[in-house]
């Protein structure tokens, strides 16, 4: 099955372990970045014609492969992914579909280049691809939950440092997988987008830098969050 190791130093991490995934290795100043490592055997093409990309490469992921292995059927998987697809459509108004891919001459000419193709993410789920990194992470965590791995139940608590369209994709897909969401925003975040996370039920934490202490405020008041117990829910 697909399984995690680090980047980094090459350690793996067993796919089962608690949420969240963290080298066995980290702290050393190096970078220790933990991510899935495909296993092709017995792989399946993803099945075409499912308007729900999670679905359609479902396959693809880690969660899936978890699933699978602590005994959640094809058939099971896909409907933990449409039902949290179901609450995203009722958090956001619709849920996620594959989103245009296709050429555009006049910015070809603009940059005077021979083609130039754009992905247009601005209809998708909060109007970013930030919220498809998101439902990732929700997904693995309601497997988790489903099937008693480390924290992930109706008790977690998530956070995430943004000042923008991450916190939006961050608190639709909170809001529907129903999981309370701590963002940790700047003093100078746009107030429309601080007004739409307080709709969407995020709890909203301004921080301001404090004297002596070098970095991003809010990424401190995140890793002090997730050092408390939360779930890091961020792209
Ligand atoms: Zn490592």
């Amino acid at each position: 099955m697909h399984t995690l190791r680090c980047q980094g130093c090459g350690a793996a991490i067993a796919a089962d372990s608690p949420a969240p995934y963290r080298c066995p290795n980290a702290g050393d100043g190096a970078d220790h970045v933990v991510a899935r490592a495909l296993d092709p055997t017995g792989l399946e093409f993803p099945r075409a014609g499912d308007a729900n990309p999670f679905v359609r490469y479902g396959a693809l992921s880690l969660a899936h492969a978890l699933a699978r292995a602590k005994g959640l059927s094809d058939g099971d998987f896909d409907a933990l992914v449409r039902d949290l697809d179901g609450e995203v459509a009722r958090v956001w108004g619709r849920g996620f579909v594959e989103t245009p891919c296709a050429s555009n001459a006049a910015l070809a000419t603009a940059l005077g280049v021979g083609a130039a193709w754009v992905k247009d993410e601005t209809g998708n789920v909060s109007g970013s691809h930030k919220a498809r990194h998101l439902m990732g992470l929700a997904i693995l965590g309601a497997v988790h939950a489903r099937v008693g791995i480390g924290a992930a139940g109706p008790g977690a608590r998530l956070a995430i440092a943004s000042c923008g369209n991450a916190a939006l994709a961050a608190a639709v897909v909170a809001a529907a997988w129903k999981r309370p969401l701590d963002v940790f925003i700047p003093t100078d975040a746009n107030p429309r987008v601080v007004e739409r996370l307080g709709a969407l039920g995020a709890s909203i934490h301004v921080c301001t830098r404090t004297p002596g202490r070098a970095g991003d405020p809010c990424y401190h008041a995140f890793r002090d969050a997730v050092a408390g117990g939360a779930l890091p829910f961020c792209c």
